[in-house]
């Protein structure tokens, strides 16, 4: 099976080599799909994992016991409409562009379907427009 995640290592975490000694460990296969360092230094990896799903677990369990945090990819992530000003912060912090300004009527819209679900608006948005149900 596979298994979509973003992975947001602290500071501290940042320069350690986790995931190659995950995937030897659990014989996991793995492809990245976005890496960056967020403006608090914290580093994000879009990451999916294939192997086993007993394998799978114990990697993301691992994972955690040592300080990182992780999101399924599938997390709902929404705009509550009624709370943005349109002040286009989310769009500057958005790494896959699915915070948009629409140049018409000055909007900012939200693209679901690029969302990779980081997590980086819903700490920017000074009116906390952007959340997550998990
Ligand atoms: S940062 Fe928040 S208030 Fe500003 S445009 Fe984005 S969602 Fe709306
Ligand atoms: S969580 Fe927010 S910043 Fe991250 S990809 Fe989705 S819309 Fe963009």
């Amino acid at each position: 099976m596979e298994k979509k995640l973003v992975l947001h290592f602290p500071p501290i975490l940042v320069d350690k080599p986790m995931i190659s000694t995950l995937i030897r460990d659990y014989d996991l296969d793995f492809n990245i799909l976005k890496a960056f360092v967020s403006p608090e230094e914290e580093g994000v990896l879009v990451i999916a994992f294939s192997g086993t799903e007993e394998n799978l677990d114990k990697a993301v369990n691992e994972l955690k016991s040592k300080g990182v945090t992780i999101q399924l990819i599938e997390s709902d992530i929404r705009m509550i409409r009624d709370r943005c000003t349109d002040c286009s912060v989310c769009v500057g912090l958005c790494p896959v562009g699915a915070l948009i300004l629409d140049r018409e009527t000055y909007e900012v819209i939200f693209d679901a379907k690029r969302c990779i679900a980081c997590g980086l608006c819903i700490k920017g948005c000074p009116a906390k427009a952007m959340v997550s149900s998990i």
